[in-house]
């Protein structure tokens, strides 16, 4: 019996037999070559890939369809695809350029150390060529012949591979190298297979065939257990199969309260990753997308970038809407700092103040939300809206974008909602002139509007106390919103981590909301508090 210790990537425990992975080692023969016959053979090769990642996407869920989105994606960009093309009109054949063009746009987006984000990109890029390069070179993309499951060891992973088998043959993955944020960890994680990374390279050398303990959640794994080990993990894998199924029970179970109000959960998340696991515990869509948390300090997405982005998270929503709220940079953010200084402190220039500050910057996002807007049920609020004014200079941009999208000709929704974000008192009381304006839907946010009504530093330990959101000056301003909200007939959604709180979630729940936004671990607790309440107690107190 020995222990290796290694990194958690994806928590879980089994016991299974380990089986390596072997990769192909890629070697290209050197021509001459029919220019025109590559070009042809290419085409057809990223046709062909396309398809295959789109049916593997059918199959999928969440977070794996969000990726193999991205590949397939990244096989349509002109800018890279125009290059392989350049490379085979220059004599090499079309695998070696689609092997030279991958390597070097991978290595670009590897390389880009102020963004995590993208270099999580560049295995997918790896990925999707290698893919077309087997497809030029008719070797089998199917890999991995496994006829009972395993548990797979690999120096690394790559995204796709854990579709290229049956699902259910992999019981768990091992590698000696990797990071838990690789979209390899990512995939495990939201098909539950359990992993561990950065267990060193000589686990490789003498694990084919060996039995194993995977306690991923701890992070090691224990080859070839003894009788007390197998039997204590055989225990408790039972027990975690129990627990998992009856979350899995609440997830599922249709959103009414038990006075049969209908209730909407949804989720406050940061990217596709949390999406995913939000969507895995019963959200019915994204009630808040910060959207600002994708830009690492130093750079803002480009236009092309933040369409993937916005895309992936749509993907990872599987068809529920996603409210992505544009950035809201503010000096109390960890982004912020790095951009706008002092400037945007709680009561500075915060959110759309700073967006209209920066019209370049706040275009820029507009365009990709409208263009991401075609491909699924994405909605648009704006954070830090003081008053109809603002919502006003924010919509003239909004309508300049549209403009510039269709001088461009490039698809995009021209019927995206937009909506405000309820954060600043002011707002709250003149709730009925954005809704006279043409404000789509309304969101209150109650962890900054708790701070600004009650004027209490968020993150003030010393403030706490005065720090209420279900105070009744809350109470108030939320009952204003929804009066105009049903005036004007626009749907109200309630967020904050306020909201997970169950004494509060009842109380909303009574004052008349039906939508509630709340982080992905609160989800599964915040359901079965609605399930259980009643939206009307004094009715069911008569009956
Ligand atoms: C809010 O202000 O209520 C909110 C949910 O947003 P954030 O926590 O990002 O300020
Ligand atoms: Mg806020």
């Amino acid at each position: 019996m020995k222990i290796c210790k290694g990194v958690s990537a994806s928590p879980g425990l089994v016991l299974g037999q380990v089986s390596r992975l072997e990769r192909h080692v890629e070697t290209f023969s050197t021509g001459p070559f029919d220019p025109e016959r590559e070009l042809r053979q290419l085409e057809d090769a990223v046709r062909t890939a396309q398809s295959e990642l789109d049916s593997m996407a059918e199959r999928a869920a969440s977070t794996e369809q969000a990726i193999l989105q991205f590949q397939s994606m990244m096989l349509d960009d002109e800018g890279m695809m125009n290059e392989v093309r350049f490379c085979i009109k220059a004599g090499i054949s079309a695998a070696a350029a689609m092997d030279k063009v991958g390597q070097r746009y991978a290595d670009q987006l590897a390389n880009m150390k102020d963004n995590p984000y993208m270099q999580l990109r560049s295995v997918d890029i790896l990925d999707a060529t290698s893919r077309v390069i087997n497809i030029l070179g008719n070797r089998p993309r199917m890999w991995l012949a496994l006829d009972h499951p395993v548990i797979l060891a690999a120096d690394r992973l790559m995204p796709t591979d854990l579709f290229s088998v049956p699902s259910g043959m992999i019981l768990g993955v091992v590698t000696t190298e990797g990071s838990g944020q690789s979209h390899a960890a990512i995939i495990a994680r939201a098909m539950n297979i359990p992993g561990i990374v950065q267990v060193g390279p000589e686990f490789l050398d003498d694990c084919d065939g060996r039995t194993v303990i995977l306690d991923a959640t701890k992070g090691e794994c224990i080859l070839d257990p003894d009788a007390a080990a197998r039997q204590q993990a055989e225990a408790r894998i039972c027990e975690l199969q129990r627990e998992n199924e009856e979350m899995r029970v609440l997830g599922r179970q249709p959103g009414y309260t038990r006075d049969g109000a209908a209730f909407e959960l949804l989720a406050n998340c940061f990217g596709p990753e949390d999406i995913d696991t939000a969507m895995q515990s019963g959200a019915r869509g994204v009630g808040l997308l910060r959207s600002s948390y994708m830009m690492l300090p130093g750079r803002i997405l480009d236009e092309q970038e933040q369409f993937y982005f916005y895309s992936s998270c749509l993907a990872a929503a599987q068809g529920c809407p996603v409210t992505v709220r544009t950035f809201d940079f503010g000096a109390d953010r960890t982004m912020a700092d790095a951009y706008q200084g002092v400037q945007s402190s709680k009561l500075g220039l915060r959110g759309i103040r700073n967006s209209l500050r920066q019209p370049r910057q706040f275009e820029t996002q507009i365009c990709a939300l409208l263009r991401a807007a075609h491909r699924g049920p994405l909605r648009v609020m704006f954070p830090m809206v003081t008053d109809v004014e603002d919502w006003d200079a924010a919509m003239r941009i909004v309508e300049h974008c549209r403009q510039s999208l269709r001088e461009r000709g490039v698809p995009f929704n021209e019927k995206t909602p937009f909506g405000v974000m309820l954060s600043v008192p002011s707002a709250c009381l003149t709730a009925e002139e954005f809704v006279a304006h043409g404000c789509d839907f309304l969101v209150i946010g109650t962890n900054d509007l708790t701070q600004y009504t009650h004027a209490a530093d968020r993150e003030l330990a010393s403030a706490e106390r005065y720090y209420r959101p279900a105070s009744p000056a809350m109470k108030k301003l939320i009952a204003m919103v929804m009066e105009a909200a049903k005036a004007g007939n626009v749907p109200v959604t309630i967020c904050g981590l306020a909201v997970g709180n169950p004494v509060n979630t009842v109380q909303y729940l009574q004052m008349g909301l039906r939508s509630f936004s709340v982080s992905p671990q609160n989800l599964l607790r915040t359901k079965k508090t609605l399930l259980e309440a009643d939206a009307h107690p004094d009715d069911a107190e008569l009956e």
